[in-house]
């Protein structure tokens, strides 16, 4: 799945939701979420983010990572 990463908070620029064909990115309180099981990895977002905030997951950079989880817990609670 794609990720989006801490470069999204206060920004939530939203172009990535018009992009998504899946509809699988979800806004929170101060950045937006990537729904994991949803998402069909096509990669639209992630030139559409101004901010390069999404990452795919198996190319996430280190300092990133744990935005995985994050991405992954968000969609869990709502
Ligand atoms: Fe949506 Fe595609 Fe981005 Fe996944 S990679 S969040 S399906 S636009």
């Amino acid at each position: 799945a794609y990720v989006v990463t801490e470069a999204c908070i206060d920004v939530q620029d939203r172009a990535c939701m018009e992009e998504c064909p899946v509809d699988c990115i979800y806004p929170g309180e101060r950045m937006m979420y990537i729904h994991p099981d949803e998402c069909v990895d096509c990669g639209k977002c992630m030139p559409a983010c101004p901010s390069e905030a999404i990452h795919w997951e198996h190319r996430m950079p280190p300092e990133h990572q744990d935005f995985v989880e994050a991405n992954a817990l968000f969609v869990r609670e709502q």
